[in-house]
């Protein structure tokens, strides 16, 4: 028998009943606002080409970490997921056969949001009203299958549908863009933008680092073995970006340190680093330089600056040897903001020139450091909870830790950072459930009036992040 699948229109609300009308109040007025996704991860190629999505395991399943991960705690091989190996080695092919098998899995998501995620997307994008399981898997391949060779499920018409205003993809600074100059070429409306993620050029513990530099080289006719000839090369590249209609940077650095070194220093050290392999030392100190850097290039461009630090990528050897980096083996790190800002913040922290948006995967900086730096400095802001934290618990601790410092004006609204696109109508929605229910209790507590938490709802679903990220 198969049971059910429903959304509780009240999912995510406070539990007592004055403080949730006033959530439903608040809610009723932003569930219509168009989504603006301000940083992610999509693939900007499926907007270029319009093609239909493969397979529903295509889809949902093979390129969503967030899915893997968990599978794979509980002894399910990436091979047999479809997972591509990097050595080509031999993977499941068959989508019926993985989807199958993610069914047969899904009471592991309980509790989590990519449960909440795929459910809303099975119910409200493709009509399904009964729960996954391994009974109902075929039902669901077979629903979702013919739906995606359908014009109505094609990407364009997924984005409109999704009242998508615009959608920021991320991409390396060596890219060529051609995905996006296609969308632009093709006089299709939905806006598509990239964002400058130079990870690849700045961090010489990056895969393939000197080999980009040379790729850069070539790109931008810069001689990029110098340290002038480097800069403006990044110059050169973020110049390009921005025409195409980038408004960000995006930083993933291990650590949150910055540097700010003579000119004979950082020359000196540019040279030590392009010898290569950089010692652990140099490297680190490269990259505070290079954030830096990029502030002072963002204060005269105007490129929005993101930094998302505090990840030990690819902690798994033998999943990164087999498959490569992104495959769900990253894990938080402890992170200081207070003492590796400094060098930047001393150079542009009250510069209103720069927009510096910070993230964190360490909770414990929220209220100690973050909030108190963001609630003085003029040039930085405080990223929504990110990754391992964008939960309605994460939600929650987020907006009780730093709203009494910080206020939610030094806040910058959601990003949903996916690379999953179809659950990105989905995550807004918990983002905006979730502001709701704790701007009630603030209604409720006699702390504002409902008529400022209407504002700031609106607000954190759609003005603060067209102004913060000059949208
Ligand atoms: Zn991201």
């Amino acid at each position: 028998m198969s049971k059910p699948l429903r959304l509780h229109p009240d999912r995510l609300f406070p539990v007592d009943a004055d403080t949730r009308s006033v959530a439903r109040r608040l809610y009723a007025e932003i569930a219509g606002l168009p989504i603006i996704s301000p940083h992610g991860h999509t693939d900007p190629e499926w907007f270029a080409t319009d093609a239909p999505f493969a397979n529903p395991a295509e889809l949902l399943i093979t390129p969503d970490h967030y899915v893997f991960r968990m599978l794979f705690s509980q002894g399910v091989s990436l091979e047999s997921l479809g997972v591509p190996r990097a050595d080509g080695g031999a993977v499941e092919t068959d989508p019926r056969a993985i989807w199958r098998r993610f069914a047969e899995h899904y009471h592991l998501f309980r509790g989590t949001p990519s449960r909440m995620w795929h459910d809303w997307v099975y119910a409200e994008v493709f009509g399904i009203d009964v729960r996954l399981c391994v009974e109902t898997a075929d039902h669901y391949f077979d629903i979702i299958d013919a739906a995606l060779k359908t014009e109505a499920f094609r990407p364009r018409a997924l984005f409109e549908r999704a009242n998508i205003e615009v959608l920021t993809t991320t991409e390396s600074p060596i890219d060529d863009l051609r995905h996006h100059q296609a969308i632009r070429e093709s006089g299709w409306k939905g806006r598509v933008l990239t964002a400058y993620r130079p990870d690849p050029v700045l961090d010489p513990d990056y895969e393939g680092f000197l080999g980009n530099l040379r790729i850069l080289a070539v790109q931008t006719g810069q001689d990029t073995a110098t340290w002038s000839g480097y800069l403006a090369a990044l110059r050169d590249r973020r110049a390009y970006f921005a025409a195409m209609g980038a408004t960000s940077t995006d930083h993933g650095h291990p650590t949150a340190f910055t540097a700010d070194l003579s000119r004979a220093d950082a020359e000196a050290l540019f040279s030590r680093v392009i010898r290569g392999p950089a010692t652990a030392a140099d490297a680190e100190l490269f990259r505070g330089q290079m954030l830096t850097e990029m502030a002072a290039m963002s204060v005269e461009d105007g490129l929005v600056m993101q930094l998302h630090p505090g990840s030990f990528r690819n902690h798994n050897a033998r999943v990164f040897e087999r498959f490569g980096r992104d495959k769900g083996a990253d894990i938080p790190t402890r992170t200081d903001y207070v003492r590796a800002l400094k060098p930047l913040l001393d150079r542009f922290g009250s510069d209103p020139r720069l927009t510096l948006i910070v993230f964190t995967l360490d909770e414990t900086s929220y209220a100690r450091e973050l909030a108190p730096l963001a609630g003085h400095y003029p040039a930085l802001k405080l990223g929504p909870s990110w990754w391992f934290h964008d939960s309605p618990e994460g939600m929650r601790r987020f907006r009780e830790q730093v709203t009494e410092t910080a206020g939610f004006y030094n806040t910058v609204g959601f990003n949903d950072d996916t690379r999953a696109f179809l659950s990105i109508p989905a995550r807004h929605d918990v983002a905006r459930r979730m502001d709701c229910g704790f701007l009630a209790k603030l209604v409720v507590e006699h702390r504002i009036e409902e008529d400022e938490a209407h504002e700031v709802a609106r607000a954190l679903t759609y003005d603060l992040v067209k102004a913060a990220y000059r949208l």
